[in-house]
């Protein structure tokens, strides 16, 4: 099988739904974690998969499911490669951009124990201070929390 058609083939295994590609290698189960996805779907994973450009990958399938912008969102904060392609009828019909949102609302839990989000029923609120190492700054308590310290709700 020639390279170009078994790429046709990969993505078009899922009649409808969602690949999410690109992803950085061990967080295929991260991903699935923060979208929030049981056992109640059809999931096919793929770890530490090659990946041409950057090393190593992980792939996510998930059948019957198409992202909408909270959960791209969610995705965008796990990896800045990563790309979303929406499939219908065994085709890509769309590929969203993984951008990271300027604001980012009610998706991170704000890691200040004294925070108001962590006491009241506030929604999380967030500002992009840096892309590259990800840095986000709490609109509420003010604190600024690294990659390494967002924990996805
Ligand atoms: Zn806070």
């Amino acid at each position: 099988m020639k390279e170009e058609s078994r790429e046709f083939y990969k993505v078009t295994s899922l009649r409808q739904g969602t690949v999410i590609d690109h992803l950085p290698p061990g967080m295929a189960l991260k991903a699935l974690e923060v979208l929030g996805i049981g056992t109640d779907r059809v999931v096919t994973i793929g770890m530490y998969l090659e990946s041409k450009k950057w090393g190593r990958k992980d792939l996510v399938k998930i059948e019957g499911k198409e992202l909408n912008e909270a959960e791209v969102a969610k995705i965008a904060l796990l990896g800045r490669h990563t790309t979303i392609s929406i499939i219908r009828d065994w085709r890509v019909v769309d590929k969203l951009p993984v951008l990271l949102p300027s604001e980012i609302h009610g998706v991170v839990r704000c890691p200040n124990p004294s925070c108001i989000t962590n006491h009241d029923p506030v929604r999380t609120r967030f500002r992009m201070e840096q892309e590259e190492p990800l840095k986000v700054r709490c609109f509420y308590c003010e604190r600024v929390v690294s990659k390494e310290e967002l924990e996805l709700l």
